[in-house]
């Protein structure tokens, strides 16, 4: 990984013209100058001169950040700003023991624990009981509660239906499912594999860990490294796909091959790249949808949505900024991340639209904690995989 000190041209290339404080998410809400990728180059320029240290403060400002790169596509200089907050962070940590609390073991604990709490959780129905009562409670603990109900509930049955005999395959892709399907939910897993079921592609499974991108982005480089390597190892040298239905784990799985030597970038698609240009129609009435597009989005999947037949989408203004969730941010800036999701939920609403659109599990909670803030229960928040799999058919 890149130190500090190779993106001292980058750093010099900012002319502190404020354009990025314009549309940074985080300085919206906060109107902390220190959120602003230019306020963090002053900073990072001090270190490289020599006049400040790399230290836990100046790692703070760099986590006061979602990631969502709004500022490069804005930066008349393109720096990539959430590249050297990444750098600076790993060079941090390179030296320094990790606590276990941010170690990739206590991070699939805490992923393993949520699964078996979830199927308690559903086998009694508490999220419908919960539901119920405590809707339109200003109250953070239960408003927690409700967002906690969104992984619960169950959009789709598991897939168990026989594929197509495997003489009629004739390609290979091999399902990178991510730890929300893993762990957590797997609604969109069975919407990938029931969308691919009459295809001529083989859907095959191997036991992948997580992408990594809570390891990366919090520049924990030896533990993104080593479960980038474990990941790379599993994947079929003679398969035509690398499978995703997450805009972020197809985003980090293209990013492999900066730090681990790979070449399996070209083979990274999204499920709706599968299907782009199959007739989707939605099967019964006519629906109105909108969507939001990930940060880590490189699929132009609004396209895909313009022209499922029955369908009227309806664009939100901002529907391709940042929702406020990315990840650990959510929890460790909470009253920042959900002010930005209600911002995000308030353009939703205006669409009308029954349904959103979007695909990142991360996205997804991202949006319901924006509309459960506004105490809204519509629309209904989908994976578009999801969405096609369930109302949609395909030709
Ligand atoms: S938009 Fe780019 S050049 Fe302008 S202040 Fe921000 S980082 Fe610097
Ligand atoms: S990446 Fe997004 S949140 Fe971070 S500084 Fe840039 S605009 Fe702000």
């Amino acid at each position: 990984m890149k130190n500090l000190n190779d993106f001292q041209e980058e750093i010099y290339k900012c002319s502190r013209c404020g354009l990025c404080q314009t549309v940074c998410p985080v300085y919206k809400v906060t109107l902390n100058e220190c959120s602003v990728s230019r306020t963090k180059f002053n900073m990072l320029n001090g270190i490289l001169k020599g006049d400040l240290t790399l230290n836990k403060k100046i790692l703070e400002y760099m986590d006061l950040c979602l990631g969502c790169n709004a500022c490069k596509e804005f930066c008349p200089s393109n720096i990539d700003a959430r590249e050297i907050f990444t750098a600076v962070k790993a060079q941090y940590y390179r030296y320094k023991h990790i606590p276990f609390t941010n170690s990739y073991s206590f991070f699939k604990m805490l992923l393993i624990t949520a699964g078996a709490a979830l199927i308690v959780y559903r086998s009694l129905k508490l999220d419908i009981i919960t539901n119920k009562l405590f809707y339109g409670i200003n109250n953070f603990l239960l408003k927690r509660i409700l967002l906690f109900n969104t992984l619960a509930k169950k959009l789709l049955p598991n897939h168990t239906k026989k594929t197509a005999a495997h003489s009629q395959k004739t390609k290979k892709a091999v399902f990178f499912k991510g730890c929300f399907n893993n762990y957590i939910n797997n609604d969109s897993a069975n919407a990938v594999k029931k969308i691919l079921e009459n295809t001529d592609i083989e859907v095959i499974e191997k036991p992948f860990e997580c992408c990594g991108i809570s390891l990366l982005s919090s520049g924990l480089e030896k533990e993104f490294l080593k479960i980038a390597k474990h990941n790379l190892s599993l994947i079929p040298q003679d398969c035509d796909y690398i499978l995703t239905d997450c805009a972020s784990c197809s985003y980090v799985l293209k990013s492999y091959e900066k730090y681990v030597p790979s070449d399996i970038t070209s083979k990274v698609v999204s499920i709706l790249d599968l299907i782009k240009d199959k007739k989707i129609s939605v099967v019964k009435e006519k629906i109105k949808i909108t969507a939001h597009k990930p940060c880590h989005d490189d699929f132009d999947f609004i396209t895909l949505l313009k022209n499922i037949e029955n369908a009227e989408y309806i664009e939100a203004e901002n529907f391709d900024k940042c929702c406020g969730f990315s990840g650990k941010f959510a929890l460790t800036h909470q009253n920042i991340s959900r002010e930005i999701s209600k911002r995000k939920a308030k353009d939703i609403l205006q669409t009308g639209a029954g349904f959103v659109l979007t695909n990142c599990p991360a996205c997804k909670l991202g949006l319901n904690q924006g509309l459960i803030e506004l105490n809204a229960r519509k629309p209904v928040v989908m994976n578009v995989a999801e969405f096609i799999a369930k109302y949609c058919e395909v030709k």
